[in-house]
């Protein structure tokens, strides 16, 4: 692994208390070498077709009553929140050297497992791997503050597929959000479980339920899931948590936003209280911290603060002047030869769909993804966009999230995102590893 590949901030442990939620037996945070940022590079690449950007400039006085109006809960319709859409990409490339504390070769598990991982092309732990390996393999519950990209997957899978290696008869939940993260971490479970046996079965909705159910008749080690078709199914009798002693949580923060709440505390309930938890999240908020206290034994918490990924990416806003079509702007921008591999942000099923077919009339290659769509076209688009066989994937916040896509050119924020939040989602989807990425967000001149 090349150094500055995980440019991580720090890196963060500690236990809390049990059950009750109380904190005790905290632990001060670690801190490794302080954040040394490299020099901002700046005046960089600005993208060529510059006629409808423009800098935030205060020529249209804010507007009131806030986020109200057009996209009812829209963030960024005022003047003083657009600024949060500009900002100009700093590399923070090689900005510390994580030392971590083990290698891959080190740690005590199954030499199958280890020939994969190796195979994979892994040889040094990423923070998250490295302190929160050792607590899995040792059977303790652990929260995992860490955003996709950290290497999360790999921090809970090995130490559980090396569980499940040497403990016949164990089996593991895991609990995502959405279909497409998890197809992804079954895929890693396939690549690190590769000539063991094991199996994994993805039981996610939107797909037909009678193949998962057939599947689920053949006790996999691991069965992947979205919480709602996870329920459905034991409520159906396919599934029986009875014999899972492990259950991950990955991304619990955005099954929260989802709406998952009750289908998750159902699962969890149900589950035997002397398992194993695992439960990942890139926020911590009171839903999340009462979770993990009804839920969790004396978890050891690790958080691994990615680079800011604001800071990795060119942020700016494209006005698109009165009578001006932003469909029109959005074609002159495709139209350029650096962008790509562009993933554009819509807010609706419907909205994303039309887009795409509007853009394939312009001979703009285009793929969608939301939640509408059947599960394999859903998958077909998602491949043929990584593979670079289409230009341009137009996608909601909900089925973009936790994708990892490589060497995304630009985001582009057709639509307005409804928080902040979700809008450094989305352009946290460019500027991974050290590459830098553009984000530009469409604004409407009034
Ligand atoms: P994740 O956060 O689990 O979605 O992982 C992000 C990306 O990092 C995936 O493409 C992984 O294949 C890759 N990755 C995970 N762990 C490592 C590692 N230790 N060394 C190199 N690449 C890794």
């Amino acid at each position: 692994m090349q150094h500055g590949r995980w440019n991580h901030q720090g890196v963060s442990g500690g236990s809390q208390g049990g059950r009750d939620g109380s904190r005790s037996g905290k632990r001060p945070a670690r801190s490794f070498r302080p954040h040394q940022n490299m020099a901002a590079s700046r005046g960089a690449g600005r993208f060529p077709s510059r006629s409808h950007a423009s800098r935030f400039d205060n020529r249209f006085p804010p507007r009131r009553g806030g986020n109200r109006g057009r996209g009812f809960g829209t963030f960024g319709e005022t003047e003083a929140e657009f600024t949060r859409f500009i900002n100009k990409a700093e590399i923070t490339e090689k900005v510390e050297h994580f030392v971590p504390e083990h290698r891959f070769a080190d740690f005590n598990v199954d030499e199958r497992l280890k020939a994969n991982i190796a195979k994979k092309g892994y040889e040094l732990p990423t923070p998250i791997q490295d302190r929160a390996i050792p607590h899995v393999l040792r059977g303790e519950d652990v929260v995992g503050l860490a955003e996709t990209g950290t290497g999360k997957t790999a921090a809970f899978l090995v130490p559980l597929i090396d569980k499940v290696l040497k403990h016949v008869g164990e089996r593991v939940l895991i609990m995502a959000p959405t279909r497409e993260l998890a197809l992804q971490i079954e895929k890693e479970l396939a690549g690190f479980a590769r000539g063991t046996g094991l199996r994994g079965v993805v039981a996610v909705g939107g797909a037909n339920i009678n193949p998962q159910i057939s599947a689920l008749r053949h006790a996999p080690s691991f069965v992947i899931g979205t919480p709602g078709r996870l329920k459905d199914l034991m409520e159906r009798r396919a599934l029986n948590l009875s014999g899972f002693g492990s259950v991950v949580l990955d991304e619990a923060d955005r099954m929260l936003d989802m709406g998952f709440i009750d289908d998750m505390r159902f699962i969890l309930a149900t589950m035997r209280s002397e398992r194993h938890t695992l439960f990942f999240s890139a926020t911590m908020g009171k839903d999340i911290e009462r979770l993990i206290g009804d839920f969790l034994k004396s978890p050891a918490i690790i958080s691994v603060k990615t680079r800011d990924t604001a800071k990795n990416v060119d942020q700016d806003i494209v006005r698109i002047p009165r009578g001006k079509d932003k469909f029109e702007v959005l074609v002159e921008l495709l139209r350029n030869p650096e962008f790509n591999r562009v993933l554009i942000f819509g807010r609706t099923k419907h909205g994303v769909e039309k887009l795409a077919k509007l853009l394939s009339r312009q001979h703009i290659h285009a793929e969608s993804i939301h939640g509408n769509k059947a599960h394999n076209a859903r998958v077909r688009a998602l491949d043929a966009f990584k593979q670079g066989r289409v230009q341009a994937l137009v996608a909601t916040d909900v089925a973009a999230r936790g994708l990892d896509i490589p060497a995304v050119s630009h985001v582009i924020n057709y639509d307005l995102p409804s928080t902040y939040d979700d809008y450094v989602h989305r352009i946290g989807r460019t500027g991974r590893a050290e590459m830098k990425g553009k984000a530009l967000t469409f604004v409407l001149e009034r």
